[in-house]
């Protein structure tokens, strides 16, 4: 029997290249595409002479096809507030154009179908905790409706095509994710506050740091991806750690695990930044039996080497280009 191959776009990004990783582990060969915007190479480089692995420099807003696969997962977008803010219509491409190619690819080999959704679909959200019935709260002019709206439209399209197509389509809202191979300036929460913890420099709240979030550490979050990949729902479901935390409890955390002595310091709140996240998860561990494993102090004890030698690579970068 042939081996099953899976496309993973956006392969080389921070969830990217794990979900690569546990399906390359679970036996698939694997082709990850990527142009390469917020995704690197370096996240998949440990899979360079790994012969069911393939890397292949694509922008997915073009129609593209590499050949039959047995599933797709779409990730490709930039994902973090500071990277969808400067790459905003690239944003709004890959959740549009970047969806309906990779759906189409789907829908011509009758490949199984993963979308990765986002808690930003319900905006700022009004219901707490937030239920996949929940149709959300967004600002659809405000600086975040470029991922906020192509998410959404990601999610409109998935579902046209398997009401109209029937393509056996899945939808993943994710929550807050952390864990190695995010990028150490990529401006969310955790890094950040990694970073600025073990350089000594004060840790950034936003706001009085009253949000909240609830963090998923990433193990947990590909495990996630793939008990709904095998399952056959097609409505949303909510894949993140249902633990909150306000945002200085998270930095509180942080200090801890560093044992840094790094002060807070407290800057403007974005706008609309969501005062409130945490996913309800009871549909998830009803459906998949899935449930988070690590909690958020665990995670960032897993999460420390990575972040002390990207910080090391980073000085060592600064060193060079100074000389
Ligand atoms: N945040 C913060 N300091 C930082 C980065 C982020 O206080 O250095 C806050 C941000 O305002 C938000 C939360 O942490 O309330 C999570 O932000 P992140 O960018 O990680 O993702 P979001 O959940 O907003 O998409």
């Amino acid at each position: 029997m042939s081996q099953s191959r899976a496309l993973v776009t956006g392969g080389a990004g921070f969830l990217g290249s794990h979900l690569c990783d546990a399906l390359l582990a679970e036996g698939y060969s694997v082709i990850a595409v990527d142009n390469l915007l917020t995704g690197r190479q370096s996240n998949l480089h440990h899979l360079r002479n790994e012969t069911r692995f393939e890397l292949r420099e694509i922008d997915v807003n073009q129609p593209f096809d590499c050949g039959k696969v047995d599933y797709v997962f779409h990730f490709a977008s930039p994902a973090s507030p500071v990277d969808y803010t400067v790459h905003g219509i690239a944003t709004l491409k890959v959740g549009s154009l970047g969806t309906f190619h990779a759906l189409d690819i789907a829908h011509r080999y009758g490949a199984k179908y993963l979308v990765s959704s986002t808690s930003e679909s319900y905006g700022d959200p009004l219901e707490h905790p937030q239920k996949e019935t929940y149709w959300g709260n967004v600002n659809p002019i405000g600086p975040r409706s470029v991922y906020d709206e192509a998410k959404r439209f990601a999610e409109a399209v998935t579902m046209a095509y398997h009401r109209y197509h029937e393509v056996d389509t899945r939808l993943a809202r994710i929550f807050n994710t952390y864990g190695p191979r995010m990028q150490l300036n990529d401006g969310r929460v955790i890094p950040n506050f990694m970073k600025q913890a073990l350089r000594g420099e004060d840790l950034t709240v936003y706001g009085d740091g009253s949000q909240t979030r609830s963090f998923c550490y990433v193990s947990d979050e590909i495990e996630g991806f793939l008990r709904l990949a095998k399952s056959a729902e097609h409505l949303p479901v909510n894949i993140g750690n249902p633990t909150e935390f306000t945002i200085l409890e998270c930095a509180k955390r942080v200090l801890a695990v560093t044992v840094s002595k790094s002060k807070i310091h407290h800057q403007p709140l974005p706008v609309d930044d969501p005062k409130q996240r945490c996913p309800d998860i009871t549909k998830a561990k009803a459906l998949l039996g899935w449930e988070p494993k690590i909690d958020l102090e665990s995670g960032l004890r897993l999460s420390l080497e990575y972040f002390r030698k990207a910080l090391q690579e980073e000085n060592a970068n600064h060193a060079r280009s100074s000389d």
